[in-house]
């Protein structure tokens, strides 16, 4: 049996909790907030699949519901896509509080939970962590499995020679502020829709109109790449209303803004006794910023690694990078490549791909974790006709769809046995692939 530290009490810590001490470990998760301010009082989109892949039985029907078609809007708005699941599952839409509450209630069965308990810093000795500080005490595990989020001072303090990235490129956080408004009663039903724009307001990043998931409110999302100013804010949110009728004045609830992480997974996730996970391991869909289900997959991961070994050193803990990238991290860092090519282009070349219907309803379905469309010749010929008129957006395109291969072919080629030097070569070429990208906010 190990000591495991958590620290961070969200969806990844809970998880985490619960899936490692459930193997029999003695499990001890520290979370700065009070247990009813951790999570937000909001919905969010994830595939219902993540629960059969941890052997859990779906939350309750009453806190979720399938979610809808949304409508992919173009940087000029004249184009507007219709989107669902493509070939996959679709999404389901489960507010996050009951969510909370159904990993809380299955953790505290077999780990000790401490809300309002600030973690102050690591044990760092002969090459690894070996526990943390809390409260001024110095609590030592065999373990320590940082969820506490995308800017984790953990990850920040940790020596040079662990070879872990201290913190995200400004270009790689979205940040975003949601609110819900008051919804107007007098509009059509046609216009109680859900509707994606990209690259709104001329500006980097996202927003969201959402109308059709909760009665009576529309839901508001304002995202940017780097960062998000109040007058940012504002004249989004005021473009939007110029576009949506239905969408009222009045802040009903939530109007927070926060970072998500927005990119391929960290490249070296583990270190002796210690271990990322979640959104400070930069484990999201990196198109959309979803990362519920990735942060519930990498506990699934961890705890079947710890069950055949229990070893807390570097060798073992490897296998868990190894198996988060062959799952789920490969594809993401393909996404990347995608989200990369969508924010480096500017709004008049992104609208000519969505008119033009090279951006088709499968490419932007994939995008948001729905499976890979199939690049047939027959789809490089249409592309081809239909881009012959820009032939630099098209030469831009093809290189960064090569790109977006070759990224997904390194990530899969990852060493299945950790050796310093086997993996630091496979670091250099997997992070070389994106540093050539410029930070554009
Ligand atoms: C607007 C918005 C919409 C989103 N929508 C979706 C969606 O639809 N679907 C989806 O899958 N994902 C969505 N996400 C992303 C999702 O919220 C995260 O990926 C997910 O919550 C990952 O959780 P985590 O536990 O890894 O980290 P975090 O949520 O970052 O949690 C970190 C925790 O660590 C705690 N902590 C930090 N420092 C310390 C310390 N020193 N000591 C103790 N505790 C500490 C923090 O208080 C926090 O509770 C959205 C995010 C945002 C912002």
């Amino acid at each position: 049996m190990k000591k495991i530290v958590v620290i961070g009490g969200n969806q990844g810590g809970l998880a985490m909790a619960m899936k490692l001490g459930s193997l029999g470990h003695e499990v001890a998760l520290f979370e700065k907030l009070k247990r009813e301010d951790v999570a937000f009082d909001w919905h969010d989109f994830i595939n219902p699949t993540i629960f059969k892949r941890l052997n859990l039985p779906l939350i309750n029907k009453e806190n979720f519901e399938e979610k809808k078609n949304w409508i992919f809007v173009s940087p000029g708005e004249k184009a507007k896509i219709p989107v669902g699941a493509g070939n996959c599952v679709r999404d389901i839409c489960i507010m996050r509080r009951p969510l909370n509450d159904y990993l809380f209630s299955l953790a505290e069965k077999c780990a000790q939970l401490n809300y309002s308990c600030e973690v102050e810093s690591l044990i760092i000795k002969d090459g690894g962590v070996c526990g943390v500080r809390v409260g001024g005490e110095e609590i030592y595990a065999d373990l320590t499995v940082d969820c506490s989020g995308v800017y984790s001072p953990f990850r920040k303090s940790l020596p040079a020679e662990f070879k872990i990235q201290a913190q995200p490129h400004e270009n790689e956080v979205m940040v975003s502020y949601r609110g819900f408004y008051e919804r107007k009663s007098d509009v059509p039903e046609a216009e109680i829709i859900n509707k994606l724009y990209f690259q709104h307001n001329n500006e980097k990043g996202l927003s969201w109109f959402a109308a059709g998931d909760e009665p009576n409110n529309v839901d508001v999302l304002i995202s940017r790449i780097g960062k998000l100013d109040e007058s940012t804010v504002q004249s989004a949110l005021e473009k939007l209303k110029a576009d949506n009728p239905a969408l009222g004045d009045r802040l009903l609830r939530c109007g927070i803004t926060t970072a998500i992480p927005l990119r391929y997974p960290i490249s070296r996730m583990v270190a002796n006794g210690y271990v990322l996970s979640g959104n400070s391991a930069f484990m999201t869909i990196p198109l959309m910023g979803s990362g519920i289900a990735c942060s519930l997959l990498c506990a699934q991961i961890l705890s079947e690694v710890l069950s055949k070994d229990e070893s807390c050193e570097l060798g073992n803990l490897w296998k868990y990078q190894v198996s988060f990238y062959e799952e789920s991290g490969a594809k993401n860092t393909g996404i990347d490549v995608l989200r990369r090519w969508m924010i480096s282009i500017d709004s008049k070349d992104l609208d000519f791909f969505f008119e033009s219907g090279i951006l088709n309803r499968e490419m932007l379905a994939a995008g948001g974790g729905g499976n890979k469309p199939k690049i047939t010749p027959k789809l490089a010929l249409n592309i081809l006709l239909k881009g012959a008129r820009h032939p630099a957006l098209l030469a831009k395109l093809f290189a960064d769809l090569t790109k977006m291969k070759k990224a997904t072919a390194v990530a899969q080629s990852i060493p299945q046995d950790f050796d310093e030097k086997a993996v630091c070569t496979w670091q250099k070429k997997l992070d070389g692939i994106f540093s050539s990208y410029p930070v554009i906010i």
